[in-house]
């Protein structure tokens, strides 16, 4: 079977502590939901980053790279293969004037404090999202105006061939929620963030609007994937599913946020399958009332069985 010989592969080159397996997936989504990954790898270089996707490649091993689990609904029986996870740590960060370099795991809140910190303005929007910074670069994430491609100069990438490139912000055609990255099935391993001297007082007052905008609108007590559904054209998702009267609505334990019905909350032990369940239902909904096909922002990971989103 090759979870074994490529554990026993892996372990020559990572440290038993940063290699775990049968791994319960709920405990690292923000869903709070996900069967078991066969093994699952925290790296803390881009060294073995590189090492463990070669030697899934190698064993044809199917590979998987997730930042935080903050965008990501994974099958309830889980993952067959490696989980390559960076948020644990791959975090180093460091500011020299208006520029910003950061490693792919690390968080956008701990990159956001010490970009305020250092009196740089322009990455606000980014200080609620819970991903990190190599998933907000995949998914061009962004917020109250703002998104990556506005502060990115070049990310570091490793290629599905084994290549590490560099490319620019206008190589990764970063659009809305979607990116190279993604397209071309790269890893970032690090990236350059350019800001400007800002004012303290200013920033500060900005992060206090947003943070309060988030508390009041999101349903930030409860297991989520932030917003579900990709924003369609000339339309808001959540508004659509409201005004189809889906508010509340519910499948197992997933639920359409009563606060924010672009959101569907995990209210006790919902299964990816009730959520799945429940996208379906929303999206026939929208379409037979509104004649518009929702998509899904939230990336599905392993088998999900017959039922697709
Ligand atoms: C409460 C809440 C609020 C949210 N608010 C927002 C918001 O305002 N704006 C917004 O845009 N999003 C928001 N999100 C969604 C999510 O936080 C973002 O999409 C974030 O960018 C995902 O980062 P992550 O590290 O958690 O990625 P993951 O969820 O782990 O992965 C998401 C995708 O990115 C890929 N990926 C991750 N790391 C890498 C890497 N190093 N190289 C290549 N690909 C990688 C994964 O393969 C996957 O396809 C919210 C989520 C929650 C739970």
């Amino acid at each position: 079977m090759y979870p074994q010989e490529v554990l026993e592969q892996l372990k020559k080159y990572i440290p038993p502590s940063k290699i775990k397996t049968n791994e319960p997936m709920k405990d690292h989504t923000s869903f709070k939901i996900g069967g078991p990954a066969d093994i699952m790898v925290f790296p803390s270089s881009i060294e073995e980053i590189v090492a463990t996707v070669e030697i899934c490649k190698q064993n044809s091993c199917p590979y998987f790279i997730m930042g935080n689990g903050t965008n990501l609904l994974v099958s309830d029986s889980g993952y067959r293969g490696v989980i390559v996870k960076t948020a644990a740590n791959m975090k180093d960060c460091s500011i020299d004037g208006e520029r910003v370099y950061g490693q792919a795991g690390i968080l956008l809140s701990t990159l956001s404090k010490n970009v305020i910190e250092a009196g740089l303005e322009g990455f606000e929007f980014a200080h609620g999202i819970p991903g990190t910074l190599g998933g907000a670069v995949a998914m061009n994430a962004g917020a109250y105006g703002g998104e990556i491609k506005d502060v990115l100069k070049w990310a570091r990438l490793l290629t599905p061939e084994g290549d590490i490139k560099t490319y620019s912000n206008s190589r990764l055609k970063l659009g809305y929620r979607s990116s190279l990255v993604q397209a071309e099935g790269l890893i970032v391993l690090d990236c350059e963030l350019v800001f400007k001297k800002g004012d303290r007082k200013q920033i500060d007052e900005r992060i206090r609007e947003y943070t309060q905008l988030r508390k009041s609108k999101q349903p930030l007590h409860l297991p989520s994937a932030g917003s579900i559904f990709k924003r369609p054209e000339g339309y808001y998702a959540g508004k659509l599913i409201e005004q189809a009267g889906l508010r509340g609505k519910r499948i197992g334990d997933a639920q359409v946020s009563e606060l924010h019905c672009g959101f569907i909350v995990n209210v006790g032990n919902a299964t990816a399958q009730d959520v799945i369940s429940l996208i379906n239902y929303v999206k026939d909904e929208v379409r037979d009332k509104f004649g518009v096909e929702l998509q899904p922002e939230i990336k599905v990971v392993g088998d999900m069985g017959r039922i697709k989103v």
